[in-house]
Parts: structure tokens; sequence; C-alpha cells
């Protein structure tokens, strides 16, 4: 009979695109709406105006919320090198995986009666989409996908933490970091914070699987990674799948009418994902060790923003990673 576990085991790598973490799809349905084309139908394509109803409860939001408090957009700013110049990414299948195009109209207006000030504020800070430094020696590539990818110099080459949803906007956030800081060195390591699909889905862009499976590459995540993905992403996918097109609106066109972004990011990138399977694991609450000769100390949080998701120390750099354990936007209601 074969286990739950050791169906797991059978399935150490996933190609193309598939269920991930209440965000992906399992159709074109993202890449449609990520081709901006209005929508037919009953759905008009600049949405109805907002009631009175509406209206008021956004202008005493105005009017209570702090936002005199300007510290996030002077925090975002900090350490910027570099934007990306190409407002969309091409999928390999041909599509537009990354759009940011359609958001510009964001930054048009300095406000809309249609959209809560709080997430007009947040999505503008997600419209920043580009290259920045943290801290010297590690690197963040911003607003090419729902999540962030980082870069931390090891020994040898470029420890890559959270590889967004799909390959070819890794690809693009990997080369935009090359141009600039990448100083001619290759990926050394990976590190999957956590189950969801936009920490792993575009690792396949970034490195060979083969390297991986030799043990080249360490791909390290926090321990039963494999089980709790497989259980969110396959078995629950579908479900999980029709709630992300109630929990977004993402078939809505861009607009002040109708989408305008997920707070933690603008989108979710519509090229190709897939996993690779982990080569060690964090398998104690708390342990240290070396990757690509930097000091790190990993933390098992289990059952906390995801079924398993880890932070991670890097006591040399005094840098804490703690992926979505903190965000300081809405997230995941
Ligand atoms: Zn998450």
């Amino acid at each position: 009979m074969t286990t739950r576990r050791d169906f797991i085991k059978s399935v150490p790598a996933m190609g193309a695109a598939f269920a991930i973490a209440g965000r992906v799809y399992l159709d074109d349905a993202p890449a449609r709406a990520q081709g901006a084309a209005p929508l037919e139908g009953h759905f008009h394509p600049k949405g109805k105006p907002p009631s009175r109803f509406t209206l008021e409860l956004l202008k005493k939001a105005k009017g209570t919320l702090p936002f005199s408090d300007t510290r996030d957009i002077e925090e975002q700013k900090k350490g910027f090198i570099a934007p990306m110049k190409e407002l969309k990414i091409r999928a390999d299948a041909g599509h537009v995986a990354w759009d940011m195009e359609r958001f510009q109209f964001l930054d048009a207006e300095e406000e809309f009666d249609s959209i809560h000030p709080s997430l007009h504020r947040q999505s503008k800070l997600n419209n920043n989409y580009g290259l920045y430094e943290v801290i010297p020696g590690i690197y963040q590539v911003r607003g090419f996908d729902l999540s962030d990818i980082s870069f931390v110099r090891g020994k040898t080459g470029w420890i890559v933490f959270d590889p967004l949803v799909s390959g070819e906007v890794v690809r693009a956030a990997w080369e935009l970091f090359r141009e600039h800081v990448g100083e001619g060195l290759p990926v050394s390591a990976i590190i999957y914070s956590h189950t969801h699909g936009d920490h792993w889905g575009g690792v396949r862009g970034i490195v060979d699987e083969q390297d991986v499976r030799s043990g080249k590459i360490p791909v390290i995540a926090p321990i039963d990674f494999m089980e709790f993905t497989i259980s969110e992403n396959v078995y629950a996918g579908n479900a999980m799948n029709r709630r992300l097109f109630y929990q977004y609106g993402l078939l809505l066109p861009a607009s002040p009418y109708g989408y305008v972004g997920q707070g933690l990011g603008q989108a979710v990138s519509a090229g190709a994902s897939g996993l690779i399977a982990p080569n060690r694991y964090v398998e104690k609450p708390i342990e240290e060790f070396e990757v690509d000769g930097i000091r790190m100390v990993f933390q098992n949080t289990p059952n906390t923003e995801a079924p398993r998701e880890m932070n991670t120390y890097i006591p040399d750099m005094k840098a804490l990673w703690m992926a979505e354990n903190v965000t300081s936007t809405l997230h995941n209601i």
C-alpha cells in the first residue's frame, strides 16, 4: 500500500503550472486577467461608481486613519538601486506573465473615491518595482510577483530566499540583480521559508534540478515541507483555487472600479510554476548551520502563517528573515 508519505516522496518534483496555496490556479484565468482585456458580458469595464454608503465609509476612513504617518513610504525607498524598466514580463508560453502597466493608474491621482485609502496607499507602495539593498550583502527584488525575492551574499555565490511564483519572473529578477549587483557569482543555495507557492513556485527559473538532486545546491525548507505543500496545493487545490477568485476578484479589470491589488503585492504572476523538492530540512525547533559559509539560525514556526514556516537569523549580519510571520499589510483573511 502506498502511504501518503510514500506518495509525496515519489513526487520529488512537479513541473508545469498547478495549484498553489490558494493563490494560483489550474487554468489560464490569471493569464487572461494579466492581459487586462476589457471583460465582456455583464461586467462593464469601468465597473460602477461607489454608492453613497461607500463614499461615506471611505470618507470616514480618510478622516480617522493615521495617514500623516509616512514611515512605510520612507522605509520603502531606502536602499533603492535600480528600477525594472520593462513593465511587462513575458511567459515562455507567449502570454504576459507579469504586467505592471495596468497598475500605473494608481499613481495618476492623489485619491480615488472608489478605493479604500489604505488599499490605495498599500498598492502605491507595491507599485515600486525594482532592485533594493536591504543592508550590505542582502538585496531584494520587489514588485515582480505577490512576494519578494531576496539574495544574500554567501562565500561562493548568492543564497536565494523564496523564489516567487513562476520561473519567468524569477529569471527577470535574477537578471536585474546580476546587472547591478551580482558580481558574476552563481546561485549557491535556496531557502524556502514556507509552504505557500509564492515562496517556491519560480525555483525552476533560477536553479537546475540536477544540481539540487546531486547535492551541489542545497535547497533548505522547514520540516514536513513536502507533505504540507502537497496537502494544501494538490489535495485541497481546487477548493483553494475557487476561493481565490472571490478572495481577490482576480478576473476584474485593474481599475479604480475593479481590481486594485492583493495587499501583499499587486498580483500573482502567471508564468510556469513548479517545485523542486528540498534536499535539506530544518528538523528541530531551532537549528544552526552554515549555508555557503554563512552562519544561519533557523527556527521552525509550525501552524503560523502557513502550516510549515520558519524564521532565519543571520547573526553575523544581524539580519532576521521572518517571511510572512511578519508583514505590514492586511493578510490572509
Ligand atoms: Zn504565506
